[in-house]
């Protein structure tokens, strides 16, 4: 048994000041009112000052500190070891529009990441930002890769065929696919997606309300990056971002460092959706964690890190954020309280993607934890009840 104590822990509900946590194997098993003191031979953490909360899980990470999860080779079990420095738990190691070959790669090293568990952060299946999105709201993706679903044959060097035979061959490491409900053949391919038990997001689209709502009623359930990568929300014209915002059942992604969407347009999309709708992400890439200046790839393109990180033409290209700075901001410039930053940081993705026992401190719950200094700085994680990472003492 390890006993965490006199920290202040996060509970779905309400902060327990002072409380002790028992973590027996990979689960917490008991939740103490109480600060215990050390004694026996069990493990001890001195946690007073300091908070404890379900580890974050980041459903839209592309990289960190140099690593992108297309370079290929160990890239997906490296990102696993770097990524609880940054107090994530879990996460879906994601892609960007690329050429068979290079999914197939980074979906075999998704396996075998997912297979043999390495130290670190659980890989959970990856999310595709797929070839399958909008040209004029591609971003950062190559637009040599974006095709349209189920043309007929091959489009350039590929066909959109070929994405979906790599998907098919590798479904359970496919957990969320990214695309434009807008596209011809876009709602079929919802619903075969949804079918084979993906999910579906919509993002990187062009997409009318009404074209939206159509792929929510396909069965996509989730928006990608709310706001970035969409038409404005416009009172005559809500687009993607308004559908979302509107449907119960749609769960936002947003990008909390503040640069993204603007801390007024966070609050506006908490409001309408509430923290169990809405989901941080980073969409990190090799970028983050490193100094500003620094060059790195977004699969395979050029990026530099700047005030986020961009192409060389000034596009924005992903981001630099990590969870634990999310978090930190949901609650210094956000101004929300630790229950709801917790709830946008870990319970929501975990419901999302129907981690049952996940994202949330309970008696039963897996032993997935991170620990914060007052300044919300990462100073333990705890991976199914194993220290993954602890801060050096200084
Ligand atoms: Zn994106």
């Amino acid at each position: 048994m390890i006993l965490l104590s006199g920290g202040d822990i996060v509970l779905p509900d309400r902060v327990l000041g002072g409380g002790t946590l028992v973590l027996d194997g990979d689960r917490i098993v008991e939740v103490d009112r109480a600060t215990r003191s050390p004694g026996g031979t069990d493990p001890h953490f001195d946690l007073r000052r300091h908070y404890i909360l379900p580890g974050f899980i980041d459903v839209h990470v592309h990289g960190v500190e140099g690593i992108d999860a297309l370079d290929g080779g160990d890239a997906i079990g490296r990102l696993a070891e770097r990524l609880p420095r940054f107090g994530v738990t879990a996460f879906c190691p994601t892609s960007i529009a690329c050429a068979p070959p290079a999914l197939r790669v980074m979906l075999s090293a998704v396996r075998a990441a997912r297979t043999s568990a390495p130290a670190g952060a659980r890989v959970l299946p990856a999310h595709l930002e797929s070839n399958f999105i909008s040209a004029e709201y591609r971003g950062a993706q190559p637009l040599e890769c974006i095709r349209t679903p189920r043309a007929a044959g091959r489009q350039g060097d590929f066909s959109g065929d070929q994405i979906l035979a790599e998907i098919a061959a590798a479904r359970p490491d496919v957990g969320i696919v990214t695309l434009a409900s807008e596209l011809e053949g876009a709602l079929d391919l919802i619903r075969d997606l949804t079918a084979q038990g993906h999910h579906v997001s919509l993002g990187h689209s062009a997409a009318t309300y009404e074209q939206a709502m159509a792929g929510f009623d396909a069965g996509a359930r989730q928006a990608t990056h709310l706001f970035n990568r969409m038409p404005p929300l416009g009172h005559r014209a809500p687009g993607l971002a308004g559908a979302a915002l509107e449907h119960d059942d749609v769960i936002a992604e947003l990008i909390c460092d503040g640069v993204h969407v603007h801390p007024a347009m966070v609050r506006v999309a908490l409001s309408a959706k509430q923290p169990s709708g809405v989901m941080a992400i980073t969409d990190g890439t090799a970028g983050s964690g490193l100094p500003p200046g620094t060059r790195t790839l977004l699969g395979g393109r050029p990026i530099t890190v700047r005030d986020t990180a961009r192409l060389d033409d000034g596009t924005i290209a992903g981001s630099v954020l990590t969870m634990d700075r999310a978090f930190a901001k949901l609650v210094t410039v956000m101004g929300l309280g630790l229950v709801d930053a917790a709830t946008i940081c870990a319970t929501t993705a975990a419901r999302a993607l129907r981690l049952q026992g996940f994202g949330a401190i309970a008696p039963g719950a897996a032993a997935d934890l991170v620990v914060l200094d007052a300044d919300f700085g990462v100073v333990h994680t705890f991976v199914a009840g194993s220290p993954v990472w602890s801060r050096p003492r200084r």
